[in-house]
């Protein structure tokens, strides 16, 4: 990235850098890997090239279906131009499958399928470890109005139906994800961040007896390895699908 480019924020994944037009931005996908509230650390390369590439093709599939997103295009491997948003501090989890934090906070069994989606809303909050939150505390905290709580939410569920769907196609079962929204300079609300399977569980269904076979990033919680392989087959079959 040249210098006239000024770095804005850099977060855990991804840096971004300001753009010559004040209304974009350029976000740089980074190798780095953290879980557990950056507790565990990591470097894979060509991590955030894979999860650039995937985001692109994902934010561009969404925006043909008429989901608004920051995404406008790629502007190399590693590095894409989004629209400037203000990001709402709040992660909208959804879950189709329970797995992970679900259920280690509840007596719900890992792998059983959820009647209807369920939406887990935490506050995007390090200091805080990222706590669950409720929409009255939402109010309350005056993060944002319960109008545009429910839209988020809406097109949250949207988006599920939208992308299950698209990864069944290419052979992967969607369990949970977590989407970012935030607010342009016209108070619209788009889609951000990005969708990889750093925020996305994604398990291969080209496997016999049920074996969960994790593509994402599990593969670094659990220390399963190979997730640079994952992560490849999931960029290679979108790219073969779409
Ligand atoms: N997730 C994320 N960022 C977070 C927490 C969760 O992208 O800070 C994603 C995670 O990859 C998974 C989904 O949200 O796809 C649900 O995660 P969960 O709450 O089960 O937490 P975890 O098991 O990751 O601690």
């Amino acid at each position: 990235m040249n210098n006239k480019h000024e770095l804005i924020y850099e977060g855990k994944a991804k840096k971004i850098f300001s753009h010559d037009d004040e209304s974009k931005v350029i976000i740089e996908f980074k190798d780095d890997a953290t879980a557990f509230n950056a507790l565990k650390k990591a470097k894979f390369e060509g991590k955030g090239k894979l999860n650039c590439l995937i985001s692109s093709k994902i934010f561009e599939y969404l925006i043909n279906k008429n989901i608004p997103t920051h995404f406008l295009e790629l502007r190399n491997e590693n590095t894409m131009i989004a629209k400037k948003i203000n990001i709402i501090p709040l992660e909208i989890v959804l879950r189709n499958i329970a797995y992970g934090s679900l259920c280690k906070q509840t007596n719900i069994k890992p792998g059983i399928v959820l009647e209807k989606p369920l939406i887990d809303i935490y506050l995007k909050n390090d200091e805080l470890n990222d706590p669950l939150i409720t929409k009255d505390r939402i109010e309350l905290m005056n993060l944002l109005s319960l109008k545009d709580l429910d839209y988020i939410i809406d097109l949250t569920l949207k988006i599920n139906f939208i992308l299950k769907r698209f990864f069944k196609n290419i052979k992967l079962e969607l369990v949970d994800f977590k989407l970012e929204f935030g607010y342009d300079s016209k108070n619209n609300i788009l889609l951000g961040d990005e969708i990889s399977p750093d925020n996305c569980r994604l398990w291969d269904l080209n496997q016999k007896n049920d074996t969960i076979v994790s593509l994402d990033k599990d593969r670094f919680r659990n220390d399963l390895g190979g997730l640079i392989e994952a992560y490849s087959e999931i960029n290679r079959r979108i790219n073969e699908f779409i």
